[in-house]
Order: structure tokens, then sequence, then C-alpha cells
């Protein structure tokens, strides 16, 4: 294999970051280190070449999570006034119990056409994404932006978060009732009305199209499936 199609996914400096930045205390509590020192650690990692070789694939398919390290003032008025920017949305990831499901709210820069708490959508660009990149520099931009790690794998340009879905959940756990609070503000409405609603639309939209074309993506199958599953739960009807 070419050497600069070799895999940085298996290598050790790789992994001793992977697993540096995957614990909670880097973070948190008196030793959480400061956004430009995660920054740093990333450097060896970071690969514009790559980036212009793909052309910007992530930011074109998802806009970037942030963490609450992203934010110096995480207040309900603090987030308010990042949100009313226009160009960060609400997310929501449902995740399922044995006997009941929990919606967990996260935070990430706003998809093309979707509204400020899109729970329910395909995947679409960030609407800050331009063919020149990310307009924002990369102190300023959202963490899991930055912690998109490209390299090659079995020979094809790939990218990986460097943190798992867990540190976003472990994150983001202590501000879920400022993040409801705000859906309520934007949207007038609790977190189970919202995706009620969006998932009325996004199965209106996605019957149109298995009607006009025949056939559904496979992540629009996977849309109906949580939908599915929400409705099974009876956090939605
Ligand atoms: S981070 Fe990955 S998906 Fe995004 S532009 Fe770079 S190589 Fe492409
Ligand atoms: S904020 Fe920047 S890096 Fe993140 S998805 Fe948008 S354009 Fe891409």
């Amino acid at each position: 294999m070419n050497s600069k199609k070799e895999s940085i996914f298996e290598n050790k400096r790789y992994q001793e970051i992977r697993e540096e930045l995957n614990r909670e205390e880097v973070f948190v509590g008196k030793n959480a280190l400061t956004k430009a020192e995660i920054i740093q650690k990333l450097m060896p990692l970071q690969n514009k070449s790559l980036c212009a070789e793909c052309g910007g694939s992530c930011c074109k398919h998802n806009g970037c999570s942030y963490l609450p390290m992203d934010f110096q003032d995480l207040s309900f008025n603090g987030l308010k006034t990042k949100l009313e920017k226009g160009y960060i949305s609400i997310i929501s990831q449902p995740v399922f119990y044995e006997k009941h499901v929990k919606i967990l709210l996260y935070v990430r820069t706003r998809n093309e056409g979707r509204p400020i708490v899109d729970f329910l959508s395909t995947k679409r660009a960030c609407r800050l994404w331009t063919p020149n990149g990310c307009p924002f520099s990369i102190e300023d931009r959202p963490s899991l932006g930055i912690m998109c790690i490209p390299g090659y794998e079995n020979g094809n340009l790939s990218c990986h978060p460097i943190v798992t879905d867990s540190i976003l959940e472990t994150l983001w756990y202590k501000h879920q009732k400022t993040l409801k609070a705000l859906v309520s503000h934007f949207t007038g409405k609790t977190v189970q009305k919202v995706m009620q609603e969006q998932a009325d639309a996004l199965i209106r939209q996605i019957y149109t199209k298995q009607m006009s074309v025949g056939m559904i993506s496979a992540e629009e199958r996977e849309l109906v499936f949580l939908m599915e599953n929400l409705r099974n739960y009876g956090f939605i009807v």
C-alpha cells in the first residue's frame, strides 16, 4: 500500500490521543484542559491536504456539534444569545432504555433550511459551509468539527470523530434543563410536542418521496425505524 495511504487510525499516536480525549476529566473538573490545549493535542492529527482533497464532505452532510467548552456562558441567557445569531440548532438524541426513552439535547451548527430546534430531519449541508470551507477559525469552530479526524482506511479517505457519543452525552448532561427551557422559549412547545410535529412532517416527506420515486434511502429507513421506536415507547403517536 502507498505509505501516504496507510491508516492513521491504527497508529499509536492516534490511539493515545483518542484514549486521553475520551476521559471526562479532560473536559470537567480542576484539571480540565482549555479548548486551546485540546486543539494543541489534536494538531498532529489535523491534515488540511486531506480535507482539501475531500472538499468538505462532513460539512456538506451535517453541521458539527458543539461541546459545552465551546461556550463561555452556558446559562439560559448566554446560550439564548448564541442561538439567536441564527447558525445554531438544538438537536435531539433519543436514548432507549428497557422501559422508557430519554431525549438528550445537544447543540450543533444549523443545517441548510432547518429551524432553530431541529429534532428530526434528513441530513443536509451546514448552513455556514461554502466551497471555500468553514468560515470559523479553528479556535471558534465547534469542537466536534475539530475532532473529526481524516485519514486513510483500507486505502480510502475516511474520517472518524475522535470522541464517542457518550462523551457528548456526559458533557451535555448537566445542561439538559437549560436546553429544554430554550426549546420551550424558541418554539412555545414542549420537547415532546416538537418531536411529534417534526415526526409528522418527516413521515409525510418520506411518504411523498416513496410515492413519487418508489424507494427511500438508507438514512430515511433509519429515521422511519427511529420514529417507530419513539411510537412504541409512547413518546409520539
Ligand atoms: S474532516 Fe474529513 S470529511 Fe471533513 S473535510 Fe476533512 S477529510 Fe473531509
Ligand atoms: S461549522 Fe464549519 S466545520 Fe462545522 S459543519 Fe459548518 S462549515 Fe463545517
